[in-house]
């Protein structure tokens, strides 16, 4: 089986749309056979072939089915480049990469990372003989002490999940370019509205797709995307060869939240900064990070790099021990108390317990992942109802 050539979007070049258009259009065109304005669930494992090898482009769905081949080309196209490939969760994607890599090949990466990020380096990828270096890279020139010839792979986080940390991506890739190495961002916390990584010389971009693109938290998927040919046929080689791949539901219930991703992140821009600046001064917080405010170590940064500062806000509560911040992070009402985030509700998380748990205590309380801190996904309900939450639970 070769790598997917067929497509539904054959006449659009979508490199002259603006962003709103290819959100609603990328990838997508009346189906071929009846005129269907949505793309249809094409919910078949198989495709007929008139004689071996002789198809439509389709042969099996692990490896390339039309629902999902219309994501993939939206999901490029929002990132700027070629070529996508959606994957049945972000963890499968972040995997699909670091199985480029052989056994003593090393990899530079952040110190503040999503935890299962880290759980999947440390504890799968590790076992195979991969190295890891878990830096500060608020400076890329952090990285230079650490490469050799067995450097492979940066990959990165920015906004980094919990503690909101920018990475100049120009200035890692200013670096990787150098050393020919192959330049990762997890750009999940932005997503495609907010910040172009390959635009700013990354290689590859990876999603949690679950997260701002689906947004209606009812989707776990994750992306790839490259503008590099070669990549692409040597991600697409594990992507079908390991098989985790997500269904066309999937698939379609994601074409059709990616339709709203502008409008909705305009408005988790919109609350995210108004929710940041009340709890800047609240008597209850400690510290607040977001990479909006001024005095953030990165600002400059986030500014030159992000279209907006995004709706995900932690902070970490003032004399507050863990059954206090527990008791907080359960006295919403609007906001919803769970793992996640990016979805059109508002959720609080305590990733200490949650989606950090898997990191040892004294390394995640090295870069401020304390017991008392707490993660917000501020959503797009109305922004009086999200502050009156606030209020009542932070008493
Ligand atoms: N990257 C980041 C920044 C995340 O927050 C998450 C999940 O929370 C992932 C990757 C993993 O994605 P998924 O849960 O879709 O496997």
């Amino acid at each position: 089986m070769s790598v997917c050539n067929a497509s539904l979007s054959s006449h659009q070049n979508t490199t002259k749309m603006k962003f709103a258009t290819k959100a609603i259009h990328a990838g997508q065109e009346p189906d071929p056979t009846t005129g269907a304005v949505m793309t249809p669930i094409y919910q078949t494992s198989t495709y007929w072939q008139k004689s071996p090898g002789d198809n439509k482009g389709y042969e099996y769905s692990r490896g390339t089915n039309p629902t999902r081949k219309a994501l993939e080309d939206c999901l490029a196209a929002l990132e700027n480049a070629k070529f996508g490939l959606a994957f049945s969760s972000g963890m499968g994607a972040t995997d699909a990469v670091l199985k480029l890599l052989q056994p003593g090949d090393e990899v530079i990466t952040g110190n503040d990372l999503y935890g299962g990020s880290y759980r999947i380096f440390t504890k799968i990828f590790t076992k195979y003989g991969i190295k890891f270096h878990f830096l500060d890279l608020s400076n890329p020139e952090n990285m230079r002490p650490y490469l050799n010839e067995k450097t492979k792979l940066v990959w990165i986080e920015t906004p980094t999940n919990p503690t909101m940390q920018i990475i100049d991506i120009e200035g890692v890739a200013k670096i990787t370019k150098e050393k020919n190495l192959i330049l990762t961002v997890d750009n999940t916390f932005a997503s495609p509205y907010l910040q172009n990584p390959i635009d700013l010389g990354a290689d590859i971009v990876m999603h949690s797709v679950t997260k701002y693109i689906g947004g209606h938290s009812d989707v776990v998927m994750g992306a790839l995307i490259t503008n590099d040919e070669a990549l692409y046929k040597d991600l697409w080689f594990v992507y079908n060869a390991c098989g985790a791949t997500p269904g066309p539901q999937d698939a379609f219930l994601v074409l059709r939240g990616i339709k709203t991703l502008h409008l909705r992140m305009k408005a988790h821009c919109e609350n995210g900064e108004k929710i940041a600046h009340y709890l800047k001064n609240h008597p209850k917080v400690d510290k607040i990070y977001w990479p909006g405010f001024e005095d953030h170590p990165n600002f400059e940064v986030a500014k030159r790099q992000m279209r907006g500062f995004g709706g995900m806000i932690s902070i970490t509560l003032k004399d507050a021990d863990l059954q206090e911040t527990f008791r907080i992070a359960s006295n919403f009402s609007v906001f919803t108390l769970a793992e996640s985030l990016g979805g059109v509700e508002s959720l609080i998380n305590h990733p200490a317990t949650m989606t950090h748990g898997s990191i040892p205590k004294e390394e995640r309380e090295k870069v401020g992942v304390t017991d008392n801190l707490l993660r917000l996904s501020v959503g797009v309900e109305d922004i009086d109802d999200l502050l009156e939450d606030l209020e009542n639970a932070l008493k």
